[in-house]
């Protein structure tokens, strides 16, 4: 139990990564307060199940990450009800594909503001309190998008590569004040949010979904493994330990050898 007696945050952990990351944060003692989409009885009961899973305390937030307000309050509520805001992980993310040309401006407008301006407004939040304490831990969850680009990803790539030079600015603000700034960037890991686009291709394909799953990891991955949303959060649960104190700055690759090439 080595993060009894910490708080965490983690936006969008109703499902995938997040919710991987929330459990791995839990198992460990911090107490923590879920955010996210979804429906609410399937809410409470995974806010009530890791309650008890892990003898901490849960609290939600509906805040939708792509409102600076929401963000604001969210951390003021986490700060009020658990009294501190010790971990930050910036997690909630949306994709869209589509060519630079087709592109809809409203779907580069909703990554935009999900996935990179979400970040920023969560750390602008969260900094005070940490540097008050001494003591902090921000985790971005990037992408190899953050690194490397695919075609069809305009909005997803731009967005993650701003989170990993966030991360690194905040880093270096923050480098004598106990906080450490880090970018998990993994390869693929099998949530809905892959689910849905391996849907997709195997419909426009004609195709099985073992057959685009294969292809997804052959196109990308030297290793032909899906990373796991449990493994995300062990890393995660590392970088909150007194072993990564030094660790700060860096955009931390868990994909299978992808950006390795
Ligand atoms: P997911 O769709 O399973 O989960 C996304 C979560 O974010 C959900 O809880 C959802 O409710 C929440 N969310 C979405 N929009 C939100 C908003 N506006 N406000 C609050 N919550 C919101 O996706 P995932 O695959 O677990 O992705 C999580 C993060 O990991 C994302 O940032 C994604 O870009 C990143 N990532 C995923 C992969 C992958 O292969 N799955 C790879 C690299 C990076």
């Amino acid at each position: 139990m080595s993060l009894k007696g910490k708080v965490a945050l983690v936006t969008g952990s109703t499902s995938g990564i997040g919710l991987g990351i929330a459990r791995a944060l839990g198992a460990e003692g911090a107490d923590l307060m879920l955010n996210g989409f979804g429906d609410a009885a399937m809410i409470e009961d995974l806010r009530g199940g890791m309650e008890k899973e892990c003898g901490v305390r849960v609290g939600y937030s509906a805040a939708d990450i792509g409102k600076p307000a929401d963000i604001a309050a969210m951390v003021a509520e986490t700060q009020k009800s658990f009294g501190a805001l010790d971990i930050l992980v910036n997690n909630a993310g949306i994709q869209f594909v589509a060519n630079v040309e087709e592109f809809p401006e409203d779907r580069w407008n909703a990554i935009i503001a999900v996935n990179l301006s979400g970040v920023f407004f969560g750390m602008q939040a969260a900094i005070p309190g940490m540097k008050a304490k001494g003591w902090g831990r921000i985790i971005n969850i990037a992408s190899a998008h953050g690194l490397v680009a695919s075609p069809q990803k305009v909005a997803y790539v731009a967005a993650k590569h701003g989170v990993v030079g966030m991360t690194k600015v905040a880093a270096i603000e923050l480098a004598n004040h106990g906080v450490t700034v880090n970018a998990i960037c993994p390869g693929w890991v099998l949530t809905p949010l892959v689910q849905k686009q391996i849907e997709d291709k195997a419909k426009a394909q004609g195709t099985d979904e073992e057959t685009v799953k294969h292809a997804f990891l052959a196109d990308k991955q030297p290793m032909l493994l899906f990373s796991t949303p449990e493994q995300i959060g062990a890393l995660a649960v590392f970088l909150c330990s007194d072993g990564a104190k030094t660790i700060t700055g860096a955009p931390l690759s868990i994909d299978g050898g992808w950006v390795a090439q």
